[in-house]
């Protein structure tokens, strides 16, 4: 019997997470839960998982979920709020694995702590990863962390890997790997129409039901440069030796290719319990609740390249690996600033990839070098390497905003 934190509970792989639970009940306990501001649904899991915690993170929120709770007939729950309280439910005793959905840069902190304590995690959360890199790989390592990808094509990946295989390790017999992508709602979209694409139509997803952010970065490919970048980094491996394939079918979801000409692909329904399953129940497998794959229903499946004109962010994602250091840092802030921009109806579709790529030019060695002095009196390496983190991220979300007030 593990005991379960979810970072993130309310939201769509939260919800996931907690539907195959349910279906585990000797396997997992759930010890902690957390939402930013959704109360309500946070609510109906205390009642039916019954946690030891539940964490509010907006403090506006927490006292009328405190009044909900009193008014209720659960017992024996501690209610914590702001965000240092993931960090701290993260870390419990208790909690024997992590499952990491919280979206964004904000479940960084908590992913860490949990890594720092050598928790089993479950990783979804893949800007937390973009963001931190090798801190947060050398920090798994350290603490003899179990990292487990929950990210579909990652968990595929990890499941066409060699027998023993580690997350983190060089895989030397992998000549490559094949990164699928559905190619989201634009895929077919005349490119001079894509000025005109509205939020709704962009977080409508032909294959998956997810969250609006990674909905937005579905449909400019952002999300498919962020996994570039995630699997370079889980799997030890140059984004050279990573081919983005556009299969729409989305029943591949990635493929390993061998030195010998062997190539292996993991198929299944496009439903993230699958992968959440697979990362629970490793290294046994249990029931996800997905339907079987029927392959005669499918029947085919296709492949393409896909067009770096279309998909700029692609290509931005490409440049921020190769060029390295902070990089991958400030195309994921600026990219978080430009979606929500973007779905508040601020700014185009279009202007998403432009506004990122004025944000990575400005980042210029003199303005790390800058940043890196001011973070340079913290004691040991690790706090300063996060620090730099964190102020480069913090920098270019404001630079974002300065060049789109200015645009
Ligand atoms: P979502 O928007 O549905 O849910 C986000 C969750 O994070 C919610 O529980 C919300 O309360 C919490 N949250 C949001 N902002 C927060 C903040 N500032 N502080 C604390 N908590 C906050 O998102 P999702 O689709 O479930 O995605 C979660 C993560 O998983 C993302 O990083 C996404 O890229 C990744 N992921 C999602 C899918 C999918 O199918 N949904 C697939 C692969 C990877
Ligand atoms: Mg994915």
């Amino acid at each position: 019997m593990k005991g379960i934190c979810i970072l993130g509970s309310t939201g769509s792989i939260g919800v996931s997470t907690l539907d195959v639970v349910a279906r585990h009940p000797d396997h997992y306990k759930v010890i902690a839960l957390t939402a930013n501001t959704n109360i309500d649904v946070l609510f109906e899991q205390c009642q039916r998982f019954q946690p030891e915690y539940a964490v509010v993170v907006d403090e506006t929120k927490a006292p009328l979920f405190i009044e909900k709770i009193k008014n209720s007939n659960i017992k024996n729950l501690t209610i914590l709020s702001g965000s240092q309280a993931l960090e701290e439910v993260a870390r419990l005793e208790t909690v024997d694995s992590v499952m990491a959905a919280i979206v964004g840069a904000a479940g960084l902190l908590p992913t860490l702590a949990a890594a720092k304590m050598g928790k089993t995690i479950l990783l979804a959360n893949k800007e937390a990863l973009v963001m931190s890199g090798d801190i947060f790989m050398q920090t798994v390592e350290k603490s003899g962390a179990t990292l487990l990808p929950i990210d579909s094509e990652h968990n595929a990946i990890f499941q066409c890997m060699p027998a023993h295989y580690k997350i983190g390790n060089k895989a030397p017999s992998v000549r490559r790997i094949l990164l699928t992508a559905s190619g989201g709602p634009f895929r077919e979209t005349p490119v001079e129409e894509l000025v005109h694409v509205t939020p709704d139509q962009a977080v409508a997803h032909p294959k998956w039901d997810m969250g609006r952010k990674i909905s937005v970065d579905s449909a400019t490919m952002m999300n498919k440069g962020l996994e570039l970048i995630e699997a370079c980094l889980l799997f030890n491996i140059a984004p050279d030796a990573i081919q983005v394939v556009i299969h729409k079918q989305s029943i591949i979801h990635s493929m390993v290719d061998y030195v010998d000409g062997s190539v292996l692909a993991q198929m299944g329904n496009p439903d993230m319990r699958i992968p959440i399953a697979h990362a629970m129940a490793y290294p046994e497998r249990f029931d996800s609740g997905v339907s079987h794959l029927d392959i005669f229903e499918i029947a085919q499946m296709d492949f393409e390249k896909p067009n770096l004109e279309r998909f700029p962010c692609l290509r931005l994602a490409k440049e921020a690996i190769e060029t390295g250091g902070v990089m991958p840092t400030v195309l994921n802030a600026a990219n978080e600033i430009a979606v929500e921009a973007f779905l508040n109806e601020q700014i185009k579709f279009t202007d998403i990839a432009v506004l990122i790529e004025k944000t990575m030019l400005y980042f210029t060695q003199e303005i790390v070098d800058n940043l890196t002095h001011v973070v340079q009196n913290f004691t040991d390496e690790q706090s300063s390497a996060l620090n730099l983190i964190l102020a480069v991220d913090a920098h270019a979300r404001v630079e974002t905003k300065t060049f789109m007030e200015a645009s």
